[in-house]
């Protein structure tokens, strides 16, 4: 279109799963009524007790003298005090650290603490150097693909494959030979745990690459989405990482809020302070009615222990159904492989040579009555040829447990039967 602007070009286009979810809209649409299972969401459910939680919150603080204070005045950019106060309190006494207000900015999602990251910090420099966006370990999130103002910013690296032959099991690791991180950063993200794959780096890989970017002043953002302690989404033990260049970002979305749009960065406040004045420009704050009722829901331990004894206990067993019926059902010599379920609320399955690509699988997979998305839509930056990438397939654990387990019976089934004609 020769009326946008070279910047309305670039953010006019739908990246990796939106492009997708057209399609999964339309067949959804057109088989109303009809038996399709849909394991493609990246929604969380609406858990019983996460909405009393929230229901509750919104009730006290609609009876509090409060009220009006939030929503019917602006407040400040860095966020809705009560709500940093908690943050700083929660964190100092679970992690041991000794954060300040100074170390908190709220955002409007998470999501948006990597748009604003990206293109502070990424993209043309004062002196003209193009810096990138670096994705230390693909597959990853597909939004980080659509978070540059300026094309190509956005580079990923190839992951070196640990596999577990006889388990059917496999896990990403970062491969350190290939990884760049220089005087061409501008700054580094990666999701931990990981949408798409399950991913829990560990801690040496995170100091790892963290390291990295300290010679060059790089600030790197460790996406914790799924972490804990909110919504603890991680099936391993995982333990954040705080401190220097690392800016820890959480978000209440995956804990029962995403409506709401609460993101949470914390880190140093020379790079919050970019990020701040970027979100004044942008969008002036986030929701004073989302952060009213986090506050509340941190302060008094609700959100923290809803999110241990619901939340994580409801995924983690979907993936346990998940698992057990993909083993009972696919054939020992398929070469089938299952990420590691270390979190978030998706299994990632690679079929080894798959004799079609990932979306010709996802027809047949649509044929056969369910619905998942074709891998090749996660690997934002990563542009270098590489089969891998339509060998996989994400499944969302966003379902009943009768649906996974028919879902995983139909996939298996049509699997098997591709791997025998080809
Ligand atoms: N990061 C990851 C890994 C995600 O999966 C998502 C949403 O699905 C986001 C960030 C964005 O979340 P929000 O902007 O709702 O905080």
């Amino acid at each position: 279109n020769p009326a946008l602007s070279q910047i309305g070009q670039q953010m006019s286009q739908l990246t990796g799963v939106r492009a997708i979810m057209k399609d999964i809209i339309e067949t959804l649409r057109l088989n109303r009524g009809q038996d399709l299972i849909n394991l493609s969401a990246g929604n969380p459910l609406i858990l019983p007790e996460v909405e009393q939680l929230w229901r509750e919150c919104t009730q006290e603080l609609m009876a509090s003298p409060e009220f009006g204070q939030v929503v019917c005045r602006y407040g400040t950019s860095q966020g809705y005090e009560p709500l940093i106060a908690a943050v700083v309190d929660d964190f100092n006494r679970r992690y041991g650290l000794n954060l300040s207000e100074q170390n908190v900015l709220v955002t409007p999602g998470s999501q948006a603490i990597y748009f604003f990251a990206a293109n502070a910090f990424g993209g043309a420099a004062a002196n003209g150097q193009a810096k990138k966006v670096v994705l230390p370990l693909s597959p990853e999130y597909t939004g980080y693909g659509g978070v540059s103002l300026m094309p190509h910013t956005v580079v990923a690296y190839r992951p070196r494959l640990e596999i577990f032959e006889t388990e059917h099991a496999f896990k990403y690791r970062p491969d350190f030979q290939q990884l760049q991180i220089d005087d061409t950063t501008g700054c580094v993200i990666f999701s931990r745990p990981c949408n798409p794959t399950g991913n829990v780096l560990t801690d040496v890989e995170v100091r790892q690459i963290a390291d990295l970017a300290v010679p060059y002043g790089v600030p790197v953002l460790i996406d914790a989405a799924y972490g804990p302690p909110y919504p603890s989404l991680n099936f391993t033990e995982l333990v954040p990482v705080f401190g220097g260049n690392i800016v820890h970002c959480l978000s209440l979305s995956k804990a029962g809020l995403p409506g709401e749009r609460v993101g949470i960065a914390i880190g140093d406040r020379d790079i919050l302070s970019v990020l701040e004045a970027f979100q004044t420009n942008a969008c002036i704050h986030a929701s004073r009615y989302g952060q009213a009722i986090a506050a509340l829901a941190i302060a008094n331990g609700a959100l923290a222990d809803v999110s241990l004894n619901v939340i994580r206990p409801f995924y983690q067993r979907k993936f346990a159904v998940l698992e057990e019926t993909l083993r009972t059902a696919l054939p020992q010599d398929l070469p089938w492989f299952l990420h590691r379920g270390e979190g978030a609320i998706f299994a990632w399955l690679w079929l080894r040579n798959l004799p079609m690509t990932d979306w010709e699988l996802y027809q047949h997979l649509k044929q056969a009555g369910v619905i998942v998305v074709p891998g090749s839509s996660f690997f934002p930056g990563l542009s270098e040829e590489w089969h891998h990438k339509q060998e996989c397939l994400r499944i969302s654990l966003t379902a009943s447990d009768e649906e996974i387990a028919l879902g995983m019976e139909r996939l298996a089934a049509t699997i098997s039967q591709i791997y025998q004609d080809a």
